[in-house]
């Protein structure tokens, strides 16, 4: 049953949602504005100490503590006399205090755990005499019912059962009643089966109820962040009958014992009063512990508590599926691969609120989850996709057997990388999961998405759409409209003043990506896409003075005064941090380049104030000091066969020259407004060489991405050879003038430009040196606005 007071909620106490759906309740839920105002006024009017004193803040703590400890139980129905809760970090550490107890029993212990289970729970096995892992719900039927019928002998070693009350990777729900059906008490507790109950999933939208602790699990572990959103904090809930297990741990921790001798005599009493006492080690996250009450009381005033959000959610995760089931492409092809039974979502017995599934194309091939990823994210749709920490669950779902996932390993397959379709398979899913703040409008919009983007709605022909095969000679002339270099990787551009020769080298136009920024701490340098205001730093050459002038002209930060800062052009050694290159290699795209850091205080204080983050100026150093130029050699080349025609695509955003066209701008910019976006200025794509048809083509007659099949081009006197397509990311969506990111062009050049999952626009080129070396053209290339540019075919005579 839908609770339409969600939808008046939302503006009130969710304005972070205000331009965004979150769609990954299962990883957190969101908190409310109430509850941290509760929280905060709380705070700032009581003293709370640390307990473990006489103090009066200290006993007000303990009180709070013992408190919250009784209204978590109550919100299971769990008497106190039966259950007691440990605070821990995370639903893992949890795991990991019942998994210290067994490990340190003195005939240690067996472990058997589902295929559904979170990593955490996996992990368990590494510390276990032997583990058996249950392929399926029948497995253990299996196992439970032979047990009872005295067909398999009684636990020799105390054995631990563990399994998830909801997968977290597709929120099927698992019977609650293994807990009591797999406890056997056995004649001694060395012959016993415990259960834990991994509800970390279940409880953030469902509740749980133990007020017969017959059929309550012996353990039970949740991350309560995961059900109010703040405070992170986790619980173990025992079943005090089992807590005997815990007498064997080893560890202690302070606060967990009466008395420790270490000099002389090693000896130490642990405290008895209660099982909280004993495992709680070191000092309580307490303000998480206090942040409760209000979590409690702000959760059941806003969503009346965890039966309603249950059903609430229930409904719009059926809604969701059916939604996303029911889309097909325009040759009636299933868009959507649900991983989930087909009448799960009528029952919150059998799922809960969430929807994992994969997307295929109208010609039966799957989309990457990386590239769906990435598109829900520049629509401000947050999700989670990829193995999900769910190993089972992935491999039994996607018919992964474990030698294809070694070899997808080997084959550099990893957990949120870019590739992630391996012979013909995904690897990973897309998981949607919806909490007590999700609307029915998140759930439209969401299914509407994947319908904008994903469904073919005319039959498909594989490739790129593109002009058809012409003539060179047909295409219009084009000349060449600006040239800008990047003096600082991700700052600004600077355009080349008209009439001026500009120099071109191996390694591009001259000046071009010759600095960029690091990170002072990891030495990474800095990009737009974490960085946008970056795209306010304006550098400027002044070949007259010499040097690299910098303005900043977003608004300056109060209390710092220089403008602008300049630096020589020659890479006087006097300026560098001395120690090169040993303190300065620096990462670009996650290769390390040696890249001279400047010593400047004044420099990075610049930086740094202007980006409100600690970086300094480096410069990479002369092609000539290193052999290879430093840009030519990043350009990492990939086969890419389009056509039976192999080109090579360049994976790297750093090559020697990128050129875009007019003509193929005006067509996208034409494509955005006819949806209403906003258009795109030619700056977002970052290129070096804009060229445009020459005045004397007709207007209409353009030739929009000509490019794509041009493989040389002739520029002024220089030629130029087109190394492929330039791949595309959210990074074109950021406004150079204002930093502010749009969707646009990303969205549209998706629709119009993707090819294999990737977006293009613009060419990657380098420079051919032609002639006798000796020659001023080849000793000193340039380029200048206006140049011709004429595309010249593979093999014809120069
Ligand atoms: C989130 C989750 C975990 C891990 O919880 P942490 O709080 O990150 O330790 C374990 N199991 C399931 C089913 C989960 O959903």
């Amino acid at each position: 049953m839908y609770n339409p007071r969600v939808e008046d909620l939302r503006e009130r106490e969710f304005p972070m949602l205000r331009d965004t759906i979150y769609l990954d309740h299962a990883g957190t839920a969101l908190y409310p504005k109430s509850l941290i105002e509760r929280f905060a006024a709380d705070m700032v009017s009581n003293l709370y100490g640390n307990p473990h004193s006489a103090s009066s803040s200290s006993q007000r703590s303990t009180n709070r503590i013992d408190d919250a400890r009784l209204h978590l139980l109550q919100l299971f129905h769990a008497n106190p006399d039966d259950f007691d809760v440990v605070f821990v970090a995370n639903a893992t550490s949890g795991i990991k205090l019942v998994l210290e107890a067994f490990r340190d029993l003195p005939q240690g212990f067996s472990y058997l755990y589902h295929a559904d289970s979170h990593t955490s729970l996996v992990g368990v096995r590494e510390c276990a005499n032997q583990h058996h892992c249950f392929a399926s719900d029948s497995e253990v039927e299996e196992w439970l019912v032979d047990r009872q019928m005295k067909k398999v002998q009684a636990a020799q070693v105390p054995e631990l059962f563990a399994y998830p009350a909801q997968s977290n990777m597709n929120g099927r729900r698992l019977p609650l009643e293994w807990c009591s059906r797999a406890r056997s008490t056995g004649r001694s507790p060395h012959e016993a089966t415990y259960t834990l109950l991994d509800a970390a999933a279940f409880v953030s939208t469902t509740p749980l109820d133990f007020s017969d602790v017959e059929t309550a699990p012996d353990f039970t572990v949740l991350s309560l962040y995961k059900i109010f959103g703040f405070p992170d904090l986790g619980a173990l809930i025992i079943r005090k009958a089992a807590g005997h297990v815990f007498q064997n741990r080893r560890y202690f921790g302070g606060g967990t014992v009466d008395m420790v001798l270490s000099l002389k005599e090693q000896w130490h009493a642990r405290k008895t009063d209660s099982l909280h006492d004993q495992l709680e080690d070191g000092t309580l996250p307490l303000h998480n512990i206090m942040a409760l009450h209000a979590a409690l009381d702000i959760h059941h005033d806003l969503f009346g508590g965890l039966d309603m959000v249950s059903s609430h959610t229930m409904f719009l995760a059926k809604a969701l599926h059916d939604g996303l089931s029911a889309l097909r492409h325009a040759n009636q092809m299933r868009v959507c691969q649900m991983y989930s039974s087909p009448h799960s979502y009528e029952s919150s017995q059998a799922q809960g609120p969430i929807v994992a599934f994969n997307i295929r194309n109208s010609q039966d091939a799957w989309i990457s989850n990386f590239e769906v990823e990435r598109l829900a994210s520049i629509k401000n749709i947050q999700l989670r996709t990829g193995g999900l920490c769910n190993p089972g669950g992935i491999a039994s779902h996607l018919d992964l057997s474990p030698w294809e996932m070694k070899d997808n390993f080997s084959a550099g397959q990893r957990c949120g990388g870019e590739d992630d379709i391996f012979g013909g398979k995904p690897t990973g899913m897309i998981r949607v999961s919806l909490g007590a703040s999700s609307t029915k409008s998140d759930v439209q919009r969401f299914v509407n998405f994947v319908k904008e983007f994903f469904v073919d709605e005319k039959p498909q022909s594989l490739g790129l759409p593109g002009p058809p095969h012409s003539q060179t000679s047909e295409h219009g002339t084009f000349a060449v409209e600006s040239l800008t270099i990047y003096p600082i990787k991700s700052c600004a551009g600077w355009k080349v003043p008209p009439g001026q020769e500009w120099e071109i080298r191996k390694e591009g136009l001259v000046w071009d990506r010759e600095w960029c920024l690091v990170h002072q701490g990891t030495g990474v340098a800095l990009s737009q896409k974490r960085y946008p205001k970056m795209a306010l730093i304006l550098p400027t050459i002044d070949v007259e003075r010499g040097c690299l002038r910098v303005r900043y002209c977003g608004e300056m930060p109060r209390p710092f005064k220089p403008p602008e800062i300049s630096v020589p052009l020659s890479a006087d050694p006097s300026y560098f941090v001395s120690e090169f290159p040993k303190s300065s290699t620096t990462k670009v795209c996650g290769d390390t380049i040696p890249a001279q850091r400047y010593s400047s205080k004044k420099i990075a204080d610049f930086f740094s104030s202007v980006l409100g983050v600690e970086c300094q100026l480096a410069r990479f150093p002369v092609a000539s000091r290193t052999g290879a130029s430093m840009r030519h050699s990043k350009a990492h080349l990939q086969g890419f066969s389009q056509k039976g025609v192999s080109r090579p695509i360049l994976l790297s955003n750093e090559s020697p020259i990128l050129v875009i066209s007019r003509s193929s701008l005006n067509r996208l910019n034409e494509q955005i407004k006819s949806s209403g976006g906003k258009a795109a200025e030619a700056e977002v794509f970052r290129a070096n060489v804009v060229i445009a048809e020459s005045l004397q083509s007709v207007p209409g007659r353009e030739k929009p991405y000509a490019e794509d099949e041009w493989q040389y081009v002739k520029i002024g006197e220089q030629l130029f050879e087109l190394l492929g397509r330039c791949r595309r990311c959210q990074m074109v969506c950021i406004d150079q003038q204002t930093a502010v990111k749009d969707e646009e062009p990303f969205v549209t050049l998706a629709k119009t430009r993707r090819f294999n999952g990737k977006v293009f626009f613009g060419q990657h080129a380098c420079h051919v040196r032609l002639g006798d070396s000796r020659s001023r053209q080849a000793q000193y290339a340039t380029v200048k606005v206006g140049d011709a540019v004429r595309p010249v075919c593979r093999g014809a005579d120069e």
